[in-house]
């Protein structure tokens, strides 16, 4: 590998990782270097986050260690045989890096994952090495995500834990068949075996916390995982039943979509075309009705067109056309349950619903202040001077009520 400058280092390195969509801090605890002491919080404004060109969230110090791999995985560009810039960071650098980008206040925190080098344990150990000196050297307080490698060690692995916000494990496609046309050289009993692994840890880190104020925390904003979306056959049905598998198996905070990419020198067993970027927000969509909305993986599904998440609206639009029978839906008696099932009506405008409506009677308009668009909830809901009557069962209702594309325009004025 030639000899590259920090600066060169960080250009191939932070590229690489863009392909990591988890890159969300939620969820961790509270720490701050206020009176003095130590480095960095995971509070305040949160982590920097940019969006790179093609709609990917990145924060700013999202890198890998390395992107040189012995593994050879079909879909990803740092595989063993992609003709790619290698670099790598030694565990110093990224350490300096870290302290030097927060203390400018470009970051709140890294992301740190890595391609696999000599052996699983030997990057594994390096990955852990960067979050120690981070923790241990330099009292580090911000906030720390880092990808682990499944086949390490479990010792390692939850060593991790203990510097680390957040673990992640990628199960990176969403079915078995899947992962071994496209990724042979992972196995997926070994994957799931280390998420349970670290849902033990997780657990056993809570208990610890409530006997003993003292013990460890252990990676207080929990786990994640991420699945590849449009690199092998699975559907969106799949997928859906697939993460919610993974949620309720591995208490796991996200899992995150990713739409496959397109790479250079692509091997022959990967689609031509990258599927359509609105597939991989139907996924999170419908992942945000299981986790806030109270639907079941089931309904979800049942809302796919052979097993497809429609493009045009979104999923709980597309389930409320086919179960027209569970509306309309008072929007002044339903229960809570209820109302969150209505197209167009948020987890905030149903909160407020339930406030205000115990003080009066709701009508249309007071509805229309709290949805950006009046027309998609009206079908389906009843208030003190609206019923839809014969509307929640036309026809052409989706048509009626499908949002209209629209091209953007390129130096529109504010
Ligand atoms: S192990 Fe990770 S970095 Fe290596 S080829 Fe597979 S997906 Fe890429």
């Amino acid at each position: 590998m030639a000899q590259l400058d920090l600066q060169a280092k960080l250009a191939i390195l932070a590229d690489a990782a863009k392909y990591d969509a988890s890159c969300a801090s939620s969820g961790t605890s509270k720490r701050t270097s206020k009176g003095g002491k130590g480095v960095g919080s995971t509070e305040g404004m949160g982590i920097c986050h940019a969006y790179a060109p093609d709609g990917r969230c990145i924060s700013l110090l999202k890198i890998l260690l390395t992107n040189s791999c012995i593994f050879d995985c079909h879909f990803c560009i740092n595989r063993k045989s992609s003709n790619v810039r290698r670099a790598r960071f030694t565990a110093q650098e990224v350490v300096q890096l870290t302290l030097n980008f927060y203390k400018r206040n470009y970051i709140e925190g890294l992301f740190l994952s890595s391609g696999i080098i000599k052996s699983s344990n030997y990057t594994m150990e390096q990955l852990v090495e960067v979050a120690r000196s981070l923790r241990e050297d330099h009292d580090f307080r911000g906030y720390i995500h880092l990808k682990t490698i499944p086949d390490a060690d479990p010792e390692l692995v939850h060593l991790a834990g203990l510097y680390a916000d957040r673990i992640s494990i990628n199960v990176e496609l969403p079915t078995r068949e899947g992962l071994t046309r496209l990724a042979p050289e992972k196995d997926g009993d070994r994957i799931e075996g280390a998420m349970a692994g670290m849902k033990s840890s997780i657990e056993d880190g809570v208990d610890a916390r409530r006997k003993y104020r003292s013990a460890p925390k252990f990676a207080p904003a929990g786990q994640s995982t991420q699945m590849i979306v449009g690199a092998d056959a699975a559907k969106d049905g799949d997928i859906v039943t697939r993460a919610s598998q993974l949620y309720g198996r591995f208490r796991l905070r996200r899992v995150y979509y990713s739409a496959f990419s397109p790479i250079p020198d692509a091997s022959a067993v990967l689609p031509l075309n990258r599927p359509p970027l609105m597939r991989e927000h139907r996924l999170y969509q419908s992942d945000w009705l299981m986790r806030f909305y109270g639907f079941t993986p089931t309904e979800v599904v049942s809302a796919t067109d052979d097993g497809m998440l429609p493009l045009d609206i979104d999923p709980k639009l597309a389930w409320a056309l086919k179960f027209r029978e569970s509306f309309p839906v008072d929007i002044n008696r339903a229960p809570r349950e209820q109302l969150l099932r209505v197209p167009g009506l948020g987890t905030k405008a149903v909160k407020r619903i339930l406030s205000s409506r115990r003080w009066r009677k709701l009508r249309l308009d007071d509805v229309a202040r709290l949805t950006v668009s009046v027309a998609k909830v009206r079908p389906f809901i009843v208030t003190v001077d609206w019923r839809p009557t014969l509307l929640t069962d036309r026809q052409d209702l989706r048509s009626l009520i499908k949002p209209t594309a629209s091209q953007l325009e390129l130096f529109a004025t504010a």
